[in-house]
């Protein structure tokens, strides 16, 4: 049964129904006020029951990764397993106010230490800040620390910051953001940065290069050394987008690659939940050269006692206390639930199921670089006459898949950008590659069914530019 037939909440309102008992008053009563009394505000009156059938029906209708496959490109869908939930929700961790003092809270400061560790051995950088809230924060925090390492030496003339064409959009919002330029630099044929574009564009206004590697291509810069020894020669900072660490964990660190700053999204390599506009955490690894300019504040720990501190030359709090903190508990037990080497693991799998996935599509799905890829691959939906990867991505909903991330990255057409993750098994790739060959067929038999799908949703194809600008988030009777 679907949504549009089921009663909705204010329709099923009696009066007189309650879904709640308060305690008996032990305090004098005293007015609400204005404008909050049940009349005033016109909620519906229900019964316990029936409020908790109403949410448990419409959580029912979500798509997660709990219940479907989800292989959305450059997101990082993987399972996030329960174990984290058990850690994440332990009272030591959930019953601590980040205003009590350092002495009253060693345990939960000794979680953030271990954890600003863990992610400097992984990536090979000196420093670790947990502060940011999300990604694009994370690039946020690491373009102003940028800024203030440039600012430090007089260096401000620096304003320009090159990003490759095949960059996530939030590298140059994050750019816009912190006052400066971003300049794109195209991609060669192979899918790598443009070396000759970058050594062109390379000179004293140079802030830095932001690149993503493996870049959303899924693609392993080729030139990596070269390209991180070009932005060096005039001066610039390399920035890592390492929103996706999953191809690189324990194979290869980006530390070592020469890169200044990264961040890591915990919500993606680490299996911290997502999605939804939830808590993420994207915390940035810095080399040594720029430790000075990290923001407040800072696990240390001195003897047997830790402290927070603000570095000498901080750029100052990034986010309210100490950033996200439920999610670092998350990270730090699925990091030490691996070790090492089931780290290594994770990213051997990533890549072999990429490709596995690859090679059972590319002969249908054309793909545009074709290299082997890391973690993830991008396709094409160009596969026949008037079919769009719109089509495809929505006739995957009636077989049971949520689509991949469609159309991104931009320098590939009607591109369909597939991340499988390591945590799926043989027969899920399996179906999935399935659906996608069935669905090619159709679009050569029965093309409507690929134009007006999906068939088996509470509403069918949708005007998302409408849904998205004219929102109805309240009811309407
Ligand atoms: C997801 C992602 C981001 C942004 O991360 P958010 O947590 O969504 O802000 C940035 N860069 C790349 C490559 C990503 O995949």
């Amino acid at each position: 049964m679907w949504l549009a037939e089921e009663p909705l909440l204010f329709e099923m309102s009696s009066p007189g129904r309650k879904a709640f008992s308060l305690p008996d008053l032990d305090v004098p009563e005293s007015p609400l006020p204005e404008g909050m009394t049940r009349e005033e505000v016109n909620l519906p009156e229900i019964s316990e029951l029936e409020l908790v059938r109403h949410y448990v029906r419409l959580s029912q209708k979500n798509y997660s990764v709990d219940t479907h496959f989800y292989p959305l490109g450059s997101c990082t869908m993987k399972y996030n397993p329960k174990v984290n939930e058990v850690t994440a929700g332990m009272e030591g961790f959930t019953r601590t106010h980040p205003l009590q003092p350092e002495w009253m809270a060693q345990g939960n400061l000794a979680l953030m230490y271990r954890l600003q560790e863990a992610l400097k051995e992984i990536s090979g950088f000196a420093g670790v800040t947990l502060q940011p809230a999300a990604g694009a924060h994370g690039e946020f925090t690491g373009v102003l620390i940028m800024r203030a390492y440039h600012v430090d030496r007089g260096d401000t003339q620096r304003k320009k910051v090159l990003i490759p064409n095949s960059a996530h959009g939030t590298n140059p919002a994050s750019v816009a953001m912190s006052g400066f330029e971003a300049v794109e630099i195209p991609s060669d044929a192979r899918g790598n940065v443009d070396l000759d574009a970058l050594k062109a564009a390379c000179d004293e206004t140079v802030v830095g290069l932001m690149i993503t590697n493996p870049n959303t291509l899924g693609l392993f810069e080729e030139h990596i050394k070269e390209v991180v020894d070009t932005v060096h020669a005039c001066g610039g900072l390399v920035y890592g987008d390492g929103a996706n660490l999953n191809a690189l964990l324990g194979v290869a660190r980006p530390g070592d690659l020469g890169f200044d700053v990264m961040h890591f999204n915990l919500h993606k390599t680490f299996s911290t939940p997502h999605g939804g506009g939830g808590p993420g955490s994207g915390p940035v690894g810095v080399a040594e050269h720029l430790l000075p300019y990290l923001p407040f504040p800072q696990v240390v720990k001195e003897g047997d006692t830790y402290k927070l501190v603000t570095p000498e030359k901080s750029i100052g709090r990034m986010k309210a206390f100490h950033g996200n903190f439920g999610m670092m508990v998350r990270a730090l037990t699925y990091i030490l639930l691996h070790g090492e080497e089931d780290l290594r693991q994770v990213a051997i799998n990533a890549v072999l199921n990429a490709n596995y996935l690859k090679a059972r599509i590319e002969k249908v799905y054309p793909v545009k670089y074709p290299r082997t890829c890391m973690h993830e691959f991008v396709a094409s939906g160009n596969i026949a006459d008037g079919i769009h990867t719109m089509d495809i991505a929505k006739r995957l909903i009636d077989y049971g898949f949520h689509p991949p991330t469609v159309y991104f990255p931009l320098i590939v057409p009607e591109a369909i950008m597939i991340e499988p993750t390591e945590t799926e098994s043989k027969e899920t790739l399996d179906a999935f590659a399935d659906a996608l060959l069935k669905i090619a067929e159709e679009a050569r038999t029965n093309p409507d069914l690929l134009h007006t799908a999906p068939h088996t949703t509470p509403v069918r194809r949708l005007d998302e530019v409408g849904a998205a600008r004219k929102p109805v988030l309240c009811y309407r009777g």
